[in-house]
């Protein structure tokens, strides 16, 4: 395997992808940037795991900054990373929801949809 040199700017810290992206990250050959260099350069990645952004930048592929780790380990350090919603609401124990999947959502938003929700069902009714 090799690795698209061309498509990765290096920064003082990170190896950031300059090719295609897809849903926030490099895409190449099929898979994720950031599994294809990691494995190209040796790195194992052993079945079901995701390689995790020690750097918390979804386009860096640099291998020293993934470590791989098993879905619910990704979810809790993206819970932990994260104090509040993309609306900057606080992730409190009262604010937060948690799905089914795990996944952390924000009860204000999630207040805030229902309402936009039920406006629209009663403009179709009116
Ligand atoms: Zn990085
Ligand atoms: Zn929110």
């Amino acid at each position: 395997m090799n690795v698209p040199w061309r498509h990765i700017q290096f920064t003082e810290t990170c190896w950031l992808w300059t090719g295609p992206v897809h849903k926030r990250y490099g895409k190449y050959g099929g898979t994720t940037a950031h599994r294809h260099v990691f494995r190209a350069l040796g790195g194992e990645i052993p079945e079901g795991l995701e390689l995790d952004h020690l750097c918390m930048k979804p386009l860096c592929v640099n291998p020293d900054h993934l470590e791989p780790v098993t879905r619910a380990e990704n979810v809790r350090r993206r819970r932990e990373a994260y104090t509040e919603c993309s609306n900057g609401h606080a992730y409190t124990p009262a604010n937060t929801y948690i799905r089914p999947d795990g996944a952390r959502d924000c009860r204000a938003c999630i207040r805030v949809r229902v309402a936009a929700y039920k406006r629209r069902q009663a403009g179709v009714a009116a």
